[in-house]
């Protein structure tokens, strides 16, 4: 045929490739798929997918439409051969986001059964650690985005070649090309996520029943973590490189937290605090604007070095910490390069109670060396130092962590290196003995004076209503009666 009868864009990209690719869409609807549902971790309930709302917003003024599905709350799409149509009948690119180690297997299975025929493009977290996995389980998928991809997709929808597209693996000729790693993006220049895709509010839900009126969101104020904690891989990418420490404009952060809906606000941050001026600064400018709402941070204990920001922070609406504790014993935290002692802890809760804060710590159990008894020292010290609530976790080796050579360097000592593995054990502390010992550290703290004060704590401090718990836990006061009744069972 001759080219002066095509259509003009077939001209346009035919005789001006490159003019083409930039100027038009050449992706007409994308769909940005969250692909969990039905799998019950706190994260993955309550807080909406910002990772995949960042993609969304880097590539939406670049292709025709796109459209955000969040499987927890699609129902309707939770039925493969329903999504599968829509996509087949609806959709030109279809963007995963696979964040999460739980569950992964059952997200590949699923992933794999949508329709082959689709350009398909799997980016996250844990996409980016199992990408030779990924690409072998799921035949359909075209293109994995390592690391952070709001740059990469610009360039996916754009019509970079593959092979120029630093951060991206693709198949090319039934082989995997993996390209150079991308430079990791500035925070300063991404644009917010957009959150005017979504078709619902994130609140907090069990069993069907919503625990409060609050929605939650989350927003992030800084990339990286200057400390070098040895167990730690927050602060590197998916990729193994070290997020060196940067902060956004306190005035975008502002601009951002204007246009959030939600109650409840989790700054993502891996330390609010770590430059305690700028933080000052962002409490200051939350009071001066009037923005009223509940913000959860993660911590250092350091914080407790300055009084006059914990009393904004107060002010601001600060209400829940969760501090990285790891372990009550001096010799871990040094194994673990934490960077602090146990009497410092001390010390800092010592400060850090007197205000109103709801404080969530953490702990790692499993350690290299570490006996039955020295772990179960963790719900005594809890209790001594006022924590409102703990969680903990076997010591685990992801795939960077620095702890790894540790491990391989110590006789009877193991990890589980499979897909779903990373937790270390020991000849003397498998699996079985691990997850015993895990019982014992719950049941020993969550007895039911502390359930009780987790109760009126929350209360006191506005996370919740005596009215929210009864719709959602009609029958706590049975649970009560029959923890009241084990105890006393106990003691004789
Ligand atoms: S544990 Fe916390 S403080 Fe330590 S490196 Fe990781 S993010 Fe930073």
């Amino acid at each position: 045929m001759d080219n002066a009868f095509l259509p003009l864009p077939k001209l346009l990209e035919l005789v001006l490739p490159d003019y083409y690719n930039h100027r038009m869409n050449r992706y007409e609807h994308a769909l940005a798929l969250y692909p969990y549902f039905g799998h019950s971790t706190t994260a993955m309930g309550i807080f909406p997918p910002t990772g995949l709302e960042y993609i969304v917003a880097s590539m939406k003024d670049l292709v025709g439409k796109v459209t955000l599905l969040d499987l927890r709350y699609e129902r309707s799409y939770q039925d493969l051969k329903t999504l599968s149509t829509f996509i087949r009948d609806n959709i030109d690119l279809l963007c995963i986001s696979i964040q999460w180690h739980s569950c992964f297997k059952q997200v590949c299975d699923f992933i794999s059964q949508l329709p082959h025929e689709v350009c398909t493009v799997a980016g996250g977290y844990k996409a980016t650690q199992e990408v030779e996995y990924l690409f072998e389980r799921c035949p359909n998928v075209d293109m994995i985005v390592r690391g952070e991809g709001e740059e990469i997709i610009k360039q996916i929808v754009t019509g970079v070649p593959y092979e120029n597209i630093r951060g991206l693996s693709y198949r090319r000729n039934e082989r995997i090309v993996h390209n150079e790693i991308h430079a990791l993006p500035d925070i300063t220049r991404i644009s917010f996520p957009d959150r005017s895709l979504r078709q619902h509010d994130y609140r907090a839900v069990v069993y069907g029943a919503r625990i409060s009126n609050h929605t939650f969101d989350t927003l992030l104020t800084t990339r990286g973590c200057p400390f070098k904690c040895k167990f730690c891989t927050f602060s590197l990418n998916p990729l193994g490189q070290k997020r060196s420490y940067t902060e956004r404009p306190v005035e975008s952060v502002i601009e951002e937290l204007k246009t959030v809906e939600a109650s409840v606000v989790q700054l993502s941050d891996d330390n609010f605090f770590t430059n305690p001026k700028r933080s000052e600064e962002l409490c200051d400018l939350i009071i001066e604007n009037n923005i009223k709402k509940t913000f959860i941070v993660q911590a250092r204990i350091d914080i407790a070095k300055y009084p006059r920001l914990l009393k904004k922070a107060e002010r601001a609406g600060f209400k829940v910490f969760i501090i990285g504790i790891e372990s009550p014993h001096d010799w871990i935290l040094e194994q673990l390069q934490k960077g602090i002692t146990q009497q410092q802890v001390r010390d800092a809760f010592a400060v850090l109670t007197q205000y109103d804060f709801y404080l969530h710590g953490y702990f790692i159990y499993g350690n290299i060396g570490e006996t039955e008894e020295e772990m179960l020292c963790i719900p005594k010290f809890a209790k001594e130092i006022k924590l409102d609530s703990i969680s903990f976790q076997k010591l685990r080796i992801e795939k960077f962590s620095p702890l790894k050579e540790v491990v391989e360097a110590t006789p009877g000592y193991y990890y589980n290196s499979s897909h779903i593995g990373g937790s270390v054990y020991s000849e003397r502390y498998g699996h079985v003995e691990l997850k015993q010992i895990r019982n014992r550290i719950r049941s020993e703290f969550y007895d039911l004076g502390q359930i009780i004060h987790i109760i009126r704590k929350a209360i006191r401090i506005g996370l919740f209503s005596w009215r929210d718990l009864s719709v959602a836990f009609p029958n706590l006061p049975l649970l009560m009666y029959r923890l009241a009744r084990r105890k006393r069972h106990k003691k004789k």
